[in-house]
């Protein structure tokens, strides 16, 4: 990062090295405390994590049908880190595990919470992401269970989002596992669809529900341009494999408009709302549960 800092002058290309070697041992270090806050409760005000939410709205209605559950650390001297910056991290060092259970735990007891109390949010999904590197633990079925039982949430009002790159590394144990969480009603998206590299014959065997399409050719959309043409081939595979589609990223009011025209099913992105802390949340679902003019 030395690059950004100057304007131009260069820092010898060791002591860079050094330097970024110890900022990130010090990251390392301050997750670690941070997770052990989590596995030992503190009060809400001190967690180190929060869970913000960010709705998904049904292109046809304009209302909202659920949130994508998505992390952030309050880190104790650098204030709110984004995931982009620690989640890469927890993913080498293996921390990654404890947050996204943190995280699913935490989601569905809030989104338990909101069933339980308002009659708006009594059909309302929660989106969890789920990174790779530690998927097909033993015990991973047995804890969602337990974690759909804590929370009184039904199996399908749960989403687990994962990456094309699980199916690609796991093969035959991550397909039982999808099939065991299949099994508990519980809904499966691929993120970031189209970023990877799945096959066409492997998305047809896989149990899952929806494809996300990355934001990186939804923000791309200009009018009927080749990004559009990607996109809507996307829609219509989706359609074809009988799954639904949601539009990541999705910034203007032209590009929901487009995706209309190409019957995408769902959309999620700044144009509607940006991810929110779970009261900002629920005064969305409570006062107007549609986002946009339908026109
Ligand atoms: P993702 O799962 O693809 O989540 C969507 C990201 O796009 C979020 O970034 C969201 O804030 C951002 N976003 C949504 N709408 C827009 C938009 O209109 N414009 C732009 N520019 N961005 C938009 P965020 O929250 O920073 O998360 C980044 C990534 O970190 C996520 O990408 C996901 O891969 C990962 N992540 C977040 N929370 C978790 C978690 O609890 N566990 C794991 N394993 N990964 C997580
Ligand atoms: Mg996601
Ligand atoms: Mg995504
Ligand atoms: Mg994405």
């Amino acid at each position: 990062y030395a690059k950004q800092q100057g304007q131009g002058q260069s820092v010898p290309f060791a002591r860079d090295m050094h330097d970024g070697a110890i900022a990130r041992l010090q990251l390392e270090t301050d997750l670690q405390r941070a997770i052990a806050h989590t596995i030992h409760p503190t009060p809400p005000e001190s967690q180190p994590f929060q869970v913000y939410y960010q709705p998904i709205v049904s292109l046809a209605t304009g209302n909202i049908v659920g949130f994508e559950a998505l992390v952030r650390w309050h880190h104790p001297t650098r204030g709110l880190v984004s995931p982009g910056e620690f989640i890469p991290l927890a993913e080498e060092t293996g921390q990654i595990g404890a947050i996204d259970r943190w995280v699913m735990t935490e989601a569905c007891r809030q989104l338990g919470w909101w069933q339980q109390r308002y009659p708006a949010a009594a059909d309302l999904t929660v989106s969890v992401n789920v990174s790779g590197v530690n998927f097909g633990q033993v015990g991973t079925i047995e804890r969602i269970e337990q974690t759909l039982r804590s929370s009184g949430i039904c199996g399908r009002y749960l989403k687990l989002e994962i990456t094309e790159s699980v199916i690609l590394k796991n093969t035959g144990s991550a397909l039982a596992l999808l099939d065991r969480i299949k099994a508990l009603g519980i809904n499966l998206s691929i993120d970031d669809f189209g970023t990877g590299y799945s096959s066409l014959a492997r998305l047809h065997e896989l149990p899952i529900n929806t494809l996300k399409i990355d934001r990186s050719f939804v923000s791309r959309m200009r009018g009927l341009d080749e990004s559009c043409e990607i996109v809507q081939t996307t829609i219509a595979l989706a359609h074809t494999l009988g799954l639904d589609a949601i539009a990541e990223g999705v910034e203007t009011a032209e590009q929901v408009e487009l995706l209309r025209t190409l019957d995408c099913d769902y959309a999620q992105g700044y144009f509607f709302s940006k991810p929110l802390e779970s009261e900002a949340a629920l005064n969305l679902i409570l006062a107007e549960r549609q986002l946009f003019n339908k026109g």
